[in-house]
């Protein structure tokens, strides 16, 4: 009987032990995984493969190779090494890149449309704008010349009985010219008063593109949203949502990889590493090197990643 018990808390004992290394073994793999992955990062190339560039963004494979060249370059040459390298997908790699197509690269086409209507819609106002003041400065002309010939016409008038032929003559035309002018002034009183309504509405056009353009923009956020960086176990996933240009794309692109090798956000508005994305260089600010510097030279620096990487950054 004795024997019994203790032959079968044997087998509970063993029988536990292989369900608790069936349980911890994919995380003690995972964690050994995540190690060598921090510990070559800055010493050896991450690499990186495009598992998928959704279509509808309107760009092929051999842009998106282009723009993450430029990307890896605002780090590699700080850095003097290559810091990644590009593979393809059917190779092992450390990170997967992902475009996915949503709601906001539509709203990024939209804003980018409008801005372009915009501007269109602008640089036809302002020539507009240009005729009109050469006109009303003309007709302002007009009505100086007007009104000198009224006095001119009014002094005659007043010693019409004195006057001499040739006087006389000049009242004549002065008399003539006043009646041309005003018929021109009239003329161009109304063609003034026409423009200026065409522009008050161009003008109220304008406004209301702006306005769409300020909603749309401010539905879309400023901070990185347009790209993430997704590090779960050992699923590393560069997510890219919606760039308007191929050159905001590699600042994008230059951000996520900062975050691949363990860059954080830094101040300045100029900086890759920016939280928010506003700035359009794509040359690494003096916080940007920093960063880039401590990321790389990490000693005690892991502990700090597993933390942050914890807390699901
Ligand atoms: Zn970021």
């Amino acid at each position: 009987m004795n024997k019994l018990i203790r032959f079968t808390s044997f087998v509970l004992v063993v029988v536990m032990v292989v369900l608790w290394l069936g349980y911890t073994f994919p995380k003690f793999k995972i964690l050994a995984e995540y190690v060598r992955f921090e510990n070559t990062i800055c010493k050896k190339p991450v690499t990186y493969a495009l598992r998928n560039v959704d279509q509808r963004f309107g760009i092929t494979e051999q842009e998106v190779a282009d723009a993450f060249d430029k990307a890896e370059l605002v780090w590699e040459l700080e850095a003097s090494k290559e810091l990644f390298q590009r593979v393809d997908t059917h190779q092992k790699h450390d990170v997967g890149v992902v475009f996915v197509y949503d709601s906001r690269q539509e709203t990024s086409t939209k804003v980018s449309d409008i801005e372009k209507q915009i501007s269109a819609k602008s640089s036809i106002l302002d020539t507009e704008k240009n005729d009109f003041s050469q006109k009303e400065q003309s007709y302002l002309m007009m009505l100086t010349e007007y009104n000198t010939l009224v006095a001119e016409y009014n002094s005659l008038i007043a010693r019409k009985n004195q006057l001499s032929t040739e006087e006389s003559d000049q009242l004549n035309r002065i008399g003539q010219r006043i009646d041309e002018l005003l018929v021109k002034l009239s003329e161009q009183e109304r063609e003034i008063k026409g423009d200026v309504v065409n522009i008050n509405k161009q003008v109220s056009d304008i406004n209301a593109d702006i306005g769409a353009y300020n909603e749309l923009q401010g539905g879309n956020g400023e901070s990185f949203r347009e790209a993430e960086y997704v590090s779960i176990g050992n699923n590393r996933t560069i997510f890219v949502y919606e760039f308007p240009s191929k050159s905001v794309l590699s600042r994008l692109l230059s951000h996520e990889l900062g975050h691949v090798i363990g860059l954080e956000h830094v101040a300045g508005e100029d900086s890759i590493m920016n939280e928010y994305n506003t700035s359009r260089r794509l040359t690494p600010t003096n916080e940007d090197v920093a960063e880039l510097n401590r990321a790389c030279n990490r000693q005690g620096a892991i502990q700090t990643l597993i933390a942050e990487r914890l807390n699901n950054k």
